[in-house]
């Protein structure tokens, strides 16, 4: 049996949040806008939606305090700022760390949740509604009932996920993403196809989202390196934010595998980009999944009329490089913490200490 299911209404396209917003909100709501500090600027969102909110009469607050990687205390500041306000929307404008960050203010303000409780499924039993508007093609979090934030005390990313947190409305138009830098539209594209490949790998794939996977792995394998020499080329970005919308409503059924597991530790100690520290363990992941998955990837480079050997060659050609030897003891905190990750589940394969430990010391091609 196949299911699928989200509860957010998408819009998609040029002027898609300037022809619908209003009619959305209404003299009652108190939206909250949580960005970063530029990104809501630059891409041109937020004069967009304060001019609609002037026009309107509607009162608002902004929270632009998230940093890339958001930190636990600085949601829970948000979600203080949030609740002391009145607020009772919140609005996420940014890549993934401004929308995970308000999904989880919204969480947090609508449970009164109080330091780690936000990583306790159970304590999360409602929402304010999050609209989310993204200005990056990548985490397809619009899309998804995931957050991901740093707990403060250890250091670490840590995911956590509940039905309440679907944006319910999300507002995807292409023109807030031109302003992306080459090397921002690189690894956010290829964080999308991760998730659009892991929705292959993922023990919860299923055939109603062969479509989305297939299609959007094609969107990125054709365009990306086209994109990053046009950067400001739409019709080129609409192709990127489709994929990543697909990407977020495959993750949103079949979770995420070890590949993104793999590269938490990276993120959180070295700071290496999202999308980065998936892009360099791909191929390795790839090969250790592949026969397991064997018939879905041939089916895959089929429809994308290539080998899987000029798929590895188009990656390579990305230049995917983290420039930083791993030290050892990097390694085995780090295999230990992705052994115990929870999305370890949805690996097709029981993937051993020592695979994983292989893979890091593979990792770094200097
Ligand atoms: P990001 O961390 O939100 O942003 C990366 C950088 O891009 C920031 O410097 C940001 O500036 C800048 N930026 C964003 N949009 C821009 C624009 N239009 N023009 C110029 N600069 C722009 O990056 P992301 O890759 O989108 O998100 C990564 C986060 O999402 C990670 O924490 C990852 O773990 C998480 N994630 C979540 C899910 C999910 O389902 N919830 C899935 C995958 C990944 P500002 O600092 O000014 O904003
Ligand atoms: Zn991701």
């Amino acid at each position: 049996m196949s299911e699928y299911f989200i509860p957010t209404k998408i819009y998609f396209g040029k002027n898609c949040l300037k022809n619908n917003l209003s009619s959305i909100f209404n003299v009652n709501n108190k939206p909250l806008i949580v960005t970063g500090k530029k990104s809501a600027i630059v891409s041109g969102v937020q004069s967009d939606i304060l001019e609609i909110f002037d026009n309107n009469s509607i009162k608002y607050e902004i929270f632009n305090e998230i940093t890339e990687n958001p930190k636990l205390t600085t949601v829970h500041k948000g979600a203080n700022y949030f609740l002391k306000n009145n607020c009772n929307t919140v609005i996420g404008i940014g890549g993934g760390s401004p929308i995970d960050s308000a999904k989880a203010i919204s969480i947090i303000a609508g449970n009164k949740l109080k330091n780690r409780d936000i990583y306790t499924p159970q304590k999360i039993k409602k929402g304010f509604p999050v609209i989310a508007i993204p200005t990056t093609s990548g985490t397809g979090t619009e899309a998804t009932q995931y957050s991901v934030i740093t707990d403060t005390e250890t250091n670490k990313k840590a995911g956590f996920g509940s039905p309440l947190m679907f944006p319910k409305y999300s507002f995807l138009d292409p023109k807030y993403t031109l302003s992306l830098s080459k090397i921002i539209t690189r690894d956010t594209a290829v964080d999308a196809l991760s998730h659009l490949l892991e929705g292959l790998y993922s023990e919860k794939r299923n055939k109603i989202m062969y479509p989305m996977i297939f299609n959007g792995i094609k969107l990125i394998f054709e365009n990306l390196k086209n994109t990053m020499n046009n950067l400001e080329d739409i019709k080129l970005r609409e192709k990127l934010m489709l994929a990543s919308l697909w990407g977020g409503m495959v993750i949103a059924q079949t979770g995420t595998t070890m590949q993104h597991s793999i590269g938490y530790p990276l993120t959180s100690e070295y700071g290496i980009s999202h999308g980065l520290a998936n892009g360099v363990v791909m191929e390795n992941v790839m090969e250790l999944y592949f026969p397991t998955v064997k018939k879905d990837l041939v089916e895959l480079f089929e429809f994308l009329n290539i080998r899987k050997n000029s798929f590895y060659d188009w990656l390579n050609s990305l230049d995917l490089k983290i420039d930083r030897k791993l030290d050892n003891d990097f390694i085995e905190n780090s295999v230990k913490q992705v052994i115990n990750s929870r999305n370890m589940v949805n690996n097709p394969i029981e993937v051993k200490e020592n695979e994983i430990r292989n893979i890091y010391n593979n990792w770094v091609k200097i």
